[in-house]
């Protein structure tokens, strides 16, 4: 199946711009929230922002989008559950793509397994998994970049959008996690947990 994807720098400036426009002065940048509380059945967020200033936000819903080591998530007593892999992988986005397909391609490689994913604007995600021995301060030179990429395109360094490598977390929950009991709303209680997640990688052939 073709695959669609959205740039997130975009989504993000339209997000902020409507937010903007609906609810003037209400974007906090740079702040923590420390603690969400219920008063007289009504969630309470405490908020530190840049300046060390506290505020109480008094709201009706409070929708917890603070990523996969989510406090709120861990304040609520919520587990997570699920499956990881356990290597490490380089991400490497390019832009002015040579591959116009909008498929994924899973390379079941067993020299080294490798993804390809259409990106947006033109642009393609490679990710390829890194093999016993190599370390991730190694990987990124342009040199190694330049080699994992020649059965696909030529290496040029103006056109990387992004290079990374993606490593489990000491405890294994990386990617394919669940919160538990499901996300999107626990019991009756405020608030409710969100969470993205979008991963998927080609299994190493033994
Ligand atoms: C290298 C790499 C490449 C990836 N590529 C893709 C991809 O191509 N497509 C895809 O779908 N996914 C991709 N992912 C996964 C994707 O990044 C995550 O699934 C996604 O970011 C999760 O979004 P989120 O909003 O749940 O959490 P996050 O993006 O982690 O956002 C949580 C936010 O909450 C903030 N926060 C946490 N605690 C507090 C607090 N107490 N007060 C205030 N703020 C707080 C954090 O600072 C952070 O900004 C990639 C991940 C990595 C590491």
């Amino acid at each position: 199946m073709p695959r669609d994807s959205i740039y997130q720098p975009e989504l993000e400036l339209a997000l902020r711009q409507r937010l903007e426009e609906q609810a003037p002065g209400c974007l906090f940048f740079a702040s923590d929230v420390t603690l969400v509380s219920e008063v007289s059945g009504e969630p309470v967020v405490n908020v530190t922002d840049e300046s060390g200033r506290q505020h109480q936000i008094r709201t009706e819903w409070v929708l917890a989008c603070d990523g996969g080591r989510s406090p709120i998530r861990e304040s609520l007593g919520i587990g997570m559950s699920g499956n990881t892999y356990m290597q490490d992988w380089i991400v490497l986005d390019m832009i002015e793509d040579p591959d116009p397909s909008r498929f994924s391609k899973f390379y079941c490689s067993s020299i080294r397994p490798t993804v390809s994913v259409p990106a947006p604007n033109g642009g393609r995600r490679y990710e390829f998994m890194l093999l016993p021995g190599e370390k991730r301060e190694d990987v990124l030179a342009d040199s190694f970049l330049a080699d994992l990429l020649k059965p696909f395109r030529d290496y040029d360094s103006s056109k990387v959008l992004r290079k990374t490598v993606y490593f489990p977390r000491s405890d294994g929950r990386q990617v394919q996690v669940r919160a538990d009991p499901p996300p999107w709303r626990r019991g009756t209680s405020h608030p409710a947990l969100c969470r993205t997640r979008d991963e998927c990688g080609p299994p190493r052939r033994p």
